[in-house]
């Protein structure tokens, strides 16, 4: 069974000897060395001044959110993973969406001022499969109206726009380190920003709001990295551009494969970004294609290849909301909800079974 990821490990040795120390100072959680060191090498890493860890990815959207103590409407997208619409919710807010571009998949920037109202208080854009967002026409839009920007960058991990680090955007950027991801502590995630005081609040706000001994100044959560978590991030660090660089290869096997279709489409990578390779997402358009999504999806799973229908559904549909949000007012992302396929993608997935997939998606065309 070939899965549609599989998370990247060091060698045991590497990790054994990473994790030993902690033998000697029986510290586990709470900042300890290995939070710290981990700390040190992402700044360097994401060539940023100031990185808070968290406990995971969704953590720090919620925790970002809340540290900037706002109020009323957040604009977003649907076309995104649950947690990018819960955090925005969990914190009592409400979230606005705004279409997607249907290239890109990213926020549609000629949509996004008309979405703004007197209650409106932050942007929080998705750099959705790696893409990254127009941040320059975003933060122009949020100057011009005094609102946040907070990017999910989820996605984007090590990426560069223009020669620079992505993480350096916006008033923050939050990235996963979930065991799915192109750079993983287990569980884990982290936030990049400029002001050194929403550090302070961030990482009060994980440690349950504790700023000393006596005193609590905020209903913080506990979302602390632990040393283990931390021990594997370190690992995995070492070899990451390397496992960038297999990826890489393994995307060029499937756009060599697949570009040029009838009824397919690959996605397109922007030339000003450096890469992650993260995802490698089609869309299937089933009246030229000749198969629909479903289709393509089952003969995978026939063949023992597991794809993932990522992302759908649109979370602006989700019956944990009922009613609340009119998906029409997002018909784009709706379009690519139905149609966009991810494809099994990771470091190590060998170049004939790349092959294979691919031959067994083109045995779909015109069934
Ligand atoms: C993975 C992911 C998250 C959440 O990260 P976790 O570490 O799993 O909590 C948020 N947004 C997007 C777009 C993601 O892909």
């Amino acid at each position: 069974m070939i899965n549609v990821t599989r998370s990247s490990m060091p060698d045991i040795e590497e990790y054994i000897d990473e994790i030993r120390d902690i033998w000697e100072n029986h510290w586990l959680t709470n900042m300890g060395p290995k939070h710290r060191k981990l700390q040190e090498k992402l700044k360097e890493y994401l060539g940023v001044e100031n990185v808070e860890l968290m406990t995971n990815g969704h953590m720090a959207l919620e925790l970002t959110l809340q540290a900037m103590n706002l109020q009323g409407e957040v604009i977003t997208t649907p076309f995104t993973f649950a947690s990018t619409t819960h955090a925005i919710v969990r914190n009592g807010l409400v979230p606005v969406f705004c279409d997607v571009d249907p290239v890109t998949f990213l926020i549609d920037i000629e949509k996004l001022e008309s979405l703004i109202t007197d209650r409106t208080c932050a942007i929080l854009p998705v750099h959705v499969y790696g893409n990254i967002c127009d941040m320059e026409e975003i933060e122009h839009i949020a100057h011009k109206y005094e609102l946040k920007v907070i990017y999910d960058a989820a996605h984007a991990f090590g990426e560069l726009y223009r020669g620079q680090s992505i993480g350096l955007f916006g008033n923050a950027s939050c990235f996963s380190f979930h065991a799915t991801k192109v750079f993983h502590t287990i569980e884990g995630g982290a936030v990049c920003f400029k002001d050194e005081h929403l550090g302070k609040i961030l990482y009060g706000l994980k440690n349950f709001g504790i700023q000393n001994a006596e005193e609590v100044s905020a209903v913080g959560a506990n979302a602390k990295m632990n040393e283990f978590c931390a021990a594997m991030g370190i690992c995995n660090l070492r070899h990451v551009d390397n496992e960038i660089e297999k990826r890489r290869i393994v995307t060029e096997r499937y756009q060599e494969n697949l570009e040029g279709i009838d009824g397919i489409t690959l996605r397109q990578y922007q030339s000003d970004v450096k890469n992650n390779y993260a995802y490698f997402p089609i869309i299937i358009e089933p009246r030229i294609f000749g198969s629909s999504r479903e289709d393509v999806l089952k003969k995978m799973k026939d063949n023992g290849i597991g794809a993932r229908k990522y992302f759908y559904p649109l979370t602006n549909t989700f019956s944990c909301f009922g009613r609340q949000f009119d998906v029409s007012k997002t018909p784009v992302a709706l379009q690519l909800s139905k149609r966009v396929l991810t494809l099994p993608l990771y470091a190590d997935l060998p170049l004939e079974e790349v092959d294979r997939i691919s031959k067994v998606i083109l045995s779909c065309k015109g069934v």
